[in-house]
C-alpha cells in the first residue's frame, strides 16, 4: 500500500480533468464499488473513474507497473461480481455514457459505461432499438460482450450480433478499432468472448425500427397448469413469426394491480408474448393461448418499448443476494418439463425466478461462426435458474435449490456449458464446454491481445501458449 500511496500522484497526473481516483474512505468510493449482487464482498484498493480512452490507458499502465489485479466495471450487474477486484485496481467506466444516434444510418454509438435504459432512451427517440437486456439498469458492455439476450433476440439476434464496431483499449495500452475490416479477429472475439480481450470504451450498434409502442401480453398459470403450459408452449413457439419476443417463466405472481390480491407472491408460471406489429396481428398471435389453456390472469395491452424494457426493474432490485446457473435446451422435452415442475415448487424466496428465454428467429438464422458467442444457433431455450434473497442468511439454502435444479436439468441439456453471462461460478470445464470448437481460436486471440491474462476477472479464456 505504501508504493500505491506514493504513486497515486503520478496516476492522477496522467488522467483527464473529469476522471477521478478514489481509495477506501474517499468520497465516491462506496458508490463506485456498489454492484448489483450484494453477496459479493470485494474491495479494490484503487478505483479509477475513467472519462476517456486516455484515462483507461493510464489506469492500465499504472496497474501493471504496480502489479495490481485489474477489474473492469460497466453496469455492475455481473452475478459473480467480476467488476470488483479484492485489493487491486478497478477501472470504472460509469462516467463514459455518451450516446449518439445516427437515425439515417440506423446506428448508435455509446460509451463503455452506458446502461440499457440510457441507450434505449436515446434510440427510442428515433423509433429505433437494438436487442438489449430485460432490466434497464444492466450495462450495455458486459451484456453485449457475453452475447445479449432480450425481447428482440428473435427479431434481431443477440446484442453482439448487432455490434458493427468497437473501440478497445488493450492491456498494453493500445487503443484499437475492432470491426469487420480492422482487427477482425478481435472483433470476432469480443462478440461473445466477454471482457477477455481489452476494455471496450465505445460500442457501435446497428439499429432496427421498433415501437415506440409494442404489443404486450402476459398470462399467468397455477402450478398445476405448468405441464399443460409447457407442452402447449413448445408447439406454439415453433410456428411464431420472428418479430415477436417470447418468455416462459417459473415465478411468484407479482403484486401488480391486474393480479388478484390472493395470488400476490403465490407460485405461478408465466407466458409473455411481445409483438412488434399492430394490435390486430398480436391478437391473432396470442389467440391460441386462451383457446388451449385457461390462464388465471391475462393482461394484454400496447406499451411503450422503453417501458417494456423497464418492466422487470422492480423485480430485480440492487442490494439483494443472488446466485444463478443456466442451461441451454434444444427442446422442451417431456423429461425437461418434469424436472422444471419438480424443482420449481421448491424455491423459497419470492424474488427467485426462472426465466426461460425462447430463441429461434434471427438468433437461429445467424451464422454460428460469425462471432465467438458460446452457444449453438439451433438451441431453442435458455433456462436461467436464479436465486435472489433479501437477507444473506437465506442465500445458502436458495443456492442449493439452484444447484439441485441445475444438476437435474443437465441430462436434458446441451452439455454443462451455457450462456457465460448467466454463470455465477464459471469454472474452466463449463467455459470450455460453452465455447466448444471456438475455444481454441479464442485462446489464440487472447494470446495476441492479452498474453499475460491481465483481464482475467471474467469467464476466463486461458491465452494459448506459444510452442
Ligand atoms: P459488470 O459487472 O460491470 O461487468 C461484467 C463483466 O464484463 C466483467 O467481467 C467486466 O470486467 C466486463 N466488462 C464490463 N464492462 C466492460 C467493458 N467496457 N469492456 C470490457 N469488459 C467489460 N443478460 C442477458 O443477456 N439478458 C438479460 O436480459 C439479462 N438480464 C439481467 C438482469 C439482471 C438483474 C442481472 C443482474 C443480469 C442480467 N443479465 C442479462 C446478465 C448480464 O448480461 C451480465 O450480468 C453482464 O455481465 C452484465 O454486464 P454489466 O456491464 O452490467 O456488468
Amino acid at each position: 500500500m505504501s508504493v500505491i500511496g506514493q504513486d497515486l500522484g503520478s496516476l492522477r497526473a496522467g488522467l483527464s480533468a473529469t476522471a477521478a481516483v478514489c481509495v477506501p474512505g474517499d468520497e465516491g468510493y462506496d458508490e463506485a464499488v456498489r454492484i448489483w449482487n450484494a453477496s459479493v464482498d470485494r474491495r479494490p484498493s484503487i478505483v479509477v473513474r475513467c472519462a476517456s480512452d486516455g484515462d483507461v490507458v493510464a489506469a492500465l499502465v499504472f496497474a501493471q507497473r504496480e502489479s495490481l489485479e485489474v477489474s473492469v466495471r460497466g453496469g455492475g450487474h455481473n452475478y459473480a461480481g467480476f467488476a470488483l477486484t479484492d485489493g487491486g485496481l478497478m477501472i470504472d467506466l460509469t462516467p463514459m455514457k455518451t450516446v449518439t444516434v445516427d437515425a439515417d444510418a440506423r446506428t448508435a454509438k455509446c460509451g463503455g459505461g452506458t446502461t440499457w435504459g440510457e441507450l434505449d432512451a436515446a434510440t427510442q427517440g428515433h423509433g429505433l432499438a437494438v436487442t438489449g437486456g430485460f432490466v434497464s439498469t444492466t450495462g450495455v458492455a458486459g451484456l453485449t460482450l457475453g452475447g445479449g439476450i432480450g425481447w428482440l433476440v428473435r427479431a434481431a439476434g443477440l446484442s453482439c450480433d448487432n455490434l458493427v464496431a468497437a473501440r478497445v483499449v488493450t492491456a498494453d495500452g493500445r487503443v484499437l478499432t475492432a470491426d469487420a475490416e480492422v482487427n477482425p479477429d478481435l472483433f470476432w472475439a469480443i462478440r461473445g468472448g466477454g471482457g477477455n480481450f481489452g476494455v471496450v470504451t465505445e460500442f457501435e450498434f446497428a439499429l432496427h425500427a421498433v415501437g415506440p409502442m409494442v404489443q404486450f401480453a402476459l398470462f399467468l398459470f397455477s402450478p398445476d397448469q405448468g405441464g399443460d403450459l409447457f407442452r402447449f408452449a413448445r408447439d406454439y413457439v415453433r410456428d411464431l413469426p420472428a418479430d415477436c419476443g417470447v418468455l416462459l417463466a417459473g415465478l411468484s405472481a407479482p403484486s401488480a394491480p391486474f393480479v388478484p390480491a390472493e395470488l400476490h407472491f403465490q407460485p405461478a408460471y408465466g407466458l409473455l408474448v411481445v409483438g412488434l406489429g399492430d394490435e390486430a396481428s398480436h391478437a391473432r398471435l396470442i389467440a391460441p393461448i386462451s383457446q388451449a389453456l385457461e390462464p388465471m390472469v391475462q393482461m394484454v395491452t400496447p406499451i411503450p418499448y422503453a417501458g417494456l424494457q423497464q418492466m422487470f426493474d422492480e423485480s430485480a432490485p440492487w442490494g439483494m443476494h443472488s446466485y444463478e446457473k443456466a442451461v441451454y435446451l434444444d427442446e422442451l422435452t417431456d423429461g425437461a418439463i418434469e424436472v422444471i415442475l419438480e424443482h420449481q415448487g421448491k424455491k423459497m424466496s419470492p424474488l427467485s425466478f426462472v426465466p426461460i428465454f425462447v430463441l429461434g428467429g434471427r438468433y437461429g438464422a445467424t451464422d454460428p461462426d460469425s462471432s465467438a458467442f458460446g452457444g449453438g444457433r439451433g438451441i431453442g431455450y435458455v433456462v436461467n435458474i436464479s436465486a435472489t434473497t433479501p437477507s444473506p442468511d437465506d442465500l445458502p439454502a436458495e443456492r442449493e435449490w439452484v444447484r439441485n435444479y441445475w444438476s437435474a436439468l443437465v441430462p436434458h441439456a446441451v452439455g454443462v456449458g451455457s450462456y457465460v453471462n448467466f454463470m455465477t461460478d464459471p469454472d474452466p470445464e463449463r467455459i470450455r464446454n460453452t465455447y466448444g470448437d471456438k475455444y481454441t481460436r479464442l485462446q489464440q486471440v487472447k494470446a495476441t491481445y492479452d498474453p499475460n491474462n491481465v483481464f482475467h476477472l471474467n469467464a476466463n479464456i486461458q491465452p494459448a501458449v506459444s510452442t
